[in-house]
């Protein structure tokens, strides 16, 4: 399996060349700032855990917590580069981070995951912080996890300070909307592009926070969701699913296994499916040097952060497939994370609308930005966002006076 920094560096370097960057400027942005590794106790287990601060010239770093068994330094990294792009391209006055634990939330009780995630913030709560460093959730971690590390962080520092962690329950100063803005972010940006076109057939990889609340999004607005998957199976129905239906058998059951109104596919066959969008919403390496070829899809829309290798994003693109990538379609999520901490550290709390209408305003203003740089460099959208993005961090690290010419 390719290695998660490796594709980053990799997807690096192919700006860097189409940048003109020199190579002190390509070491400085593969490079983390720091790197913080514990090892948590549960009971009489450990695991391992990582926080990586990728990037601060922005502002205070800020990124997910992934639980997954799957986790390692490198993927960690890995995140945390694109969340440095992500923020930098969205606008948001961030640096970028990740953070991981190589656990399988599934086999522990409730009470472990519990101690688990108040073990984290006891290893790292000094590089925390509204100012330093910002978590949220990402894969298997929820708003529940992100309740637990406030109270523990606020346990420890002995006052308030709710802006030290986005995702939140509603009650602790979570954000309305937040709950599926990484989905409604990627649907406004596939409805700009698809513009009035609404017979449009979709499947959606990954049945998480990411693609459930897409295919609920798109399928009120009209869409034909034609497959969606999770980790044990995946569902297929030409005519179109009944996503409420589906959602409501995942609900009941935690898994989409013996759903009977569609047709068993793999996970492969729902990525080759003749579809014209496909939302890739699981994890990691999803479409490689193996697949590309046989993908059939117009559109490609990433929620998920890096699905499709550097080998296989070649591929798609001289196919004219459009790949919108992570670090613009899935922006929604650390957008709205970013409206929390301005109404946590306002204390002035905003209505839905209100929110949702600034997501759409900074999302769609990433989208043409990124439009206009792809045609005046004549290069894809993923080019066009990295070039954007890295543009705008190394400006301010030249303002800070950080010597990398
Ligand atoms: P989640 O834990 O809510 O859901 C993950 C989903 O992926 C589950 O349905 C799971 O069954 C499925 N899955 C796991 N392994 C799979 C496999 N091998 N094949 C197919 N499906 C598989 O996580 P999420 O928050 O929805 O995150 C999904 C992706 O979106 C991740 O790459 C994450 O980094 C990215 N993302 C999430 C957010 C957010 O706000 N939640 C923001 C930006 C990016």
């Amino acid at each position: 399996m390719a290695n998660a920094f490796d594709n980053a560096k990799k997807l690096l370097k192919r700006t860097a060349g189409i940048m003109g960057l020199s190579e002190e400027n390509i070491n400085y942005l593969s490079t983390p700032k720091k790197v913080l590794e514990a090892k948590l106790k549960v009971g009489d287990k450990e695991y391992q855990a990582y926080r990586v601060q990728y990037n601060d010239v922005l502002g205070p770093t800020k990124g997910g917590i992934r639980y997954h068994p799957n986790v390692s330094l490198d993927e960690v990294k890995a995140l945390g580069f694109w969340m440095t792009l992500k923020n930098s391209l969205a606008g948001l006055p961030y640096g970028g981070a990740k953070g991981g634990v190589i656990v399988n939330p599934k086999e522990l009780t409730e009470e472990e995951i519990e101690e688990l995630s108040r073990e984290y913030v006891r290893a790292f709560h000094q590089d925390l912080g509204a100012w330093k460093d910002v978590p949220a959730p990402d894969v298997y971690t929820t708003p529940q996890i992100m309740a637990w590390m406030l109270d523990e962080f606020e346990k420890i520092k002995g006052e308030k300070e709710p802006a030290m962690i986005t995702g939140k329950p509603l009650e602790l100063g979570g954000s309305k909307g937040r709950s599926y803005s990484t989905a409604q972010g990627g649907v406004f940006v596939l409805m700009e592009l698809l513009k009035e076109r609404k017979n449009i057939k979709i499947a959606i990889q990954g049945f998480g926070n990411a693609g459930s609340n897409a295919a609920k999004i798109l399928y009120e607005q009209g869409y034909k969701i034609i497959a969606v998957s999770d980790s044990k199976t995946g569902i297929y129905k030409n005519e179109g699913l009944n996503i409420n239906e589906v959602i409501a058998y995942k609900r009941a059951n935690k898994t989409l296994k013996g759903y009977e109104n569609a047709e068993e596919i793999s996970n492969k066959e729902l990525l080759e499916l003749e579809t014209d969008v496909l939302i890739l919403a699981a994890l990691e390496n999803q479409i490689t040097i193996e697949n590309a070829d046989r993908i059939k899809a117009e559109i490609i829309l990433e929620l998920a952060n890096g699905p499709v290798t550097p080998e296989a994003d070649e591929i798609l693109d001289n196919k004219n497939i459009i790949v919108v990538p992570d670090i613009l379609a899935n922006s929604g999520g650390v957008i709205v994370s970013y409206f929390e901490w301005v109404q946590n550290l306002q204390a002035y709390y905003w209505t839905e609308e209100e929110v949702i209408k600034k997501l759409k305003q900074v999302i769609v203003n990433s989208l043409n930005k990124v439009l206009s740089m792809s045609k005046e460099k004549n290069v894809s959208l993923r080019m066009a966002a990295y070039i954007a993005a890295i543009k705008r961090i190394l400006d301010a690290s030249k303002l800070r006076g950080e010597k990398i010419d």
